[in-house]
């Protein structure tokens, strides 16, 4: 099973991601992990595509396509994989269909994951990960057991150059522009699932009974 995950940022797309991912036992994706290992191990034009993601913009797609189409290659997605981050635009929607279409296999599904600005700009601003399991914590709403550690791995927690408040106004106006064209294009091919994702209504694993019940329909 192929599924790809859209939300702005913030929206707990890598948090539901995982925890699809432990529940169909498929690898989660998620291209900004992936650049950011890329990006630490020194690999070809690493420095360049350092630079676009400390600025929170979309790398152009001649960086972008051969990392991915490699991590798609691998073993471990030959029942399918969740895709986060990816894709952000037509034009990757339809890089990804050719790459689908090379290894015999199809996209599922789109979920589109919806919560409101304000909440999404709290919530970022509360985030810290871990650099070493890719772990993600709230300070506010899901701290870590003990303060600064990863519990996984007792990685130390870190806070993302790029979640400041003025970079999350920019990440959410880049989603405005240029990914909401994908939920139009996903629309028409009768493949999106919308889920609002919030503290008022459900989050985490309640949000993950109603994917599952709309993904075993399909
Ligand atoms: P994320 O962790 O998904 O917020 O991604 C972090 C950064 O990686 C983004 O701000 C972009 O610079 C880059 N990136 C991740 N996915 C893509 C994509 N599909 N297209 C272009 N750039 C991307």
């Amino acid at each position: 099973m192929v599924v790809v995950m859209l939300g702005a940022p913030g929206t707990g797309k890598g948090t539901i991601s995982k925890l699809m991912s432990e529940y169909y036992e498929i690898p989660h994706i998620a291209t900004g992990d992936l650049l950011r290992s890329y990006v630490n191990d020194n690999k070809k034009d690493f420095q360049i595509i350092k630079e676009y993601m400390a600025n929170g913009e979309l790398l152009p797609d001649i960086y972008l396509n051969e990392i991915l189409e490699d991590r798609i290659a691998k073993i471990d997605t030959i029942n399918g994989f969740i895709l986060d981050g990816y894709p952000r635009t037509i034009k990757q929607a339809k890089n990804l269909e050719n790459i689908l279409r090379k290894r015999n296999m199809r996209l599922n599904a789109v979920i589109n994951l919806d919560t409101p600005d304000e909440e999404i700009i709290e919530r970022i601003l509360n985030r810290v990960i871990c650099p070493n399991c890719g772990s993600i914590y709230n300070l506010k709403f899901a701290p870590p057991v003990v303060e600064g550690h990863c519990d996984k791995c007792d990685g130390k927690l870190i806070k993302r150059d790029e979640d400041t408040e003025e970079k999350i106004q920019d990440r959410l106006r880049i989603y405005d522009e240029e990914t909401k064209p994908l939920i139009e294009y996903y629309e028409k091919e009768n493949k999106i699932f919308k889920v609002l994702v919030s503290s008022k209504t459900k989050m985490g694993k309640e949000v993950l009974k109603d994917i599952t019940w709309y993904l075993e329909g399909k």
